[in-house]
């Protein structure tokens, strides 16, 4: 009896190559900042063009196979596979779509749709794979927690497909339970595994750019930002205003209430940066570039003085305003602050910082908790 175990497995290989073109994709998706639907979308799409190809395949066995071999299994686990892990990937009301359209292409193409029992069945297993669909995430953090939902609805499907299948033998059941069984763990513990060393990368990426203790971009990021815009100048279609800021008399603060509260009043001000940046265009951003030193590089839509010395005063507002509780003690902080623009005229990168921090060298000889912008001292 054929069994075409080679079939099976060079499917196997076809399927992990199809799982890591789908990882891929997602990833170089997601770096971009393609919306999760858009996403889904693509992938199903891909998942479905696939499963139309296993499905012209299914065909032509069905065609030029002479009788007595069981073509129905040559690609059938392979797509029951195919399937559940469309099911975990494709987690939205997309996916669903997806899925259904799948699944009836599936049993109309085996002729399923012809017996109640199997639009029963056909039923059972959408149930079963929304649930995966809706759940995916969280079931793909354990990796046994797939395999119960993906046996059941692959048994369901095998009874079906059992319905009206003759003249295989217990043993060809068996054979191909156990190589089925095989498949779905090793795709499964591939799909996991794709999935934790992007999740490793994603940490790494984010530990190289980012302060540990405010979770603000960090001075690496902040040199790479500026260098990007100052190669971007000269066709560049917004405006970015660079803002440095330093907390007066920070030591104070230390020296007074010891490191950890230091580390409060940090935090804090991060919290109150980032909330305020997220106010201002795509491409603003807020950094901790050294010990109680911050900027904000923010993106407007064009030169206008009286915007940028607003964006300053709103910083120093909020920033007054920001309290912590100590003992009985109420602790307020002020800043400094320093503000310029890239220039055309700039020879480096760092040009720009190097005037900002001018300007917030002068807020401090001005007697602190000020505004410098381009060399010229805001009054209050
Ligand atoms: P000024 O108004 O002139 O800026 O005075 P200052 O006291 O803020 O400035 P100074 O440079 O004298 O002191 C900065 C202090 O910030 C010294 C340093 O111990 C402290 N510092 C730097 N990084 C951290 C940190 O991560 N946590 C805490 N708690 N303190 C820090
Ligand atoms: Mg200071
Ligand atoms: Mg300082």
């Amino acid at each position: 009896m054929y069994m075409y175990y080679e079939f099976q497995f060079g499917n196997l290989f076809l399927c992990l190559g199809v799982i890591s073109v789908c990882k891929w994709l997602q990833d170089k998706m997601t770096a971009s900042n393609v919306s999760r639907q858009r996403i889904d979308t693509v992938l199903g799409a891909l998942l479905l063009a696939v499963l139309v190809f296993l499905h012209t395949e299914v065909v032509t066995f069905k065609t030029y196979t002479l009788g007595g071999i069981s073509y129905d299994w040559v690609f059938l686990n392979i797509q029951i596979i195919l399937f559940i892990f469309m099911a975990v990937t494709v987690s939205s009301r997309i996916g669903a779509a997806y899925l259904t359209g799948t699944l009836a292409l599936f049993y109309w193409e085996r002729g399923f749709f012809t017996m109640w029992r199997g639009w029963l069945s056909f039923f059972a297993v959408l149930a079963l794979a929304y649930v995966l669909c809706y759940y995916g995430t969280m079931m793909l953090e354990h990796y046994w927690r797939v395999l119960p939902i993906a046996f059941m609805i692959s048994i369901i499907i095998w009874y079906t497909v059992g319905l009206q299948m003759r003249g295989d033998t217990f043993s060809d059941w068996a054979i191909n339970f156990i190589a089925f069984a095989l498949q779905l763990l090793l795709v499964n513990a591939f799909n996991l595994r794709l999935r934790r060393d992007y999740s490793r990368e994603m940490t790494l990426t984010k530990q190289a750019t980012h302060d540990e203790m405010t979770g603000l971009h960090n001075f690496r990021a902040f040199s790479a930002d500026l260098h990007d815009i100052y190669a971007t100048r000269a066709d560049a279609t917004s405006y970015f205003v660079l803002v440095t800021m330093d907390i007066d008399h920070f030591k104070r603060i230390n020296d007074t209430y010891g490191h950890l509260v230091g580390n409060d009043v940090l935090h804090q001000t991060a919290g109150a940066l980032a909330d305020l940046v997220q106010d201002y265009g795509a491409g603003s951003r807020a950094y901790r570039t050294g010990g109680e030193e911050f900027s904000l590089i923010v993106r407007l839509p064009e030169h206008d003085d009286q915007q940028i010395n607003e964006l300053c005063r709103v910083i120093q507002y909020n920033i007054r305003k920001q309290s912590l509780q100590v003992g009985n003690d109420t602790i307020h902080w002020t800043v400094s602050i320093g503000c310029n623009y890239v220039d055309q005229g700039d020879s480096g990168y760092l040009e720009v910082f190097r005037r900002a921090d001018k300007d917030l060298y002068n807020s401090k000889e001005n007697g602190r908790d000020a505004i410098t912008v381009h060399g010229e001292l805001l009054a209050e």
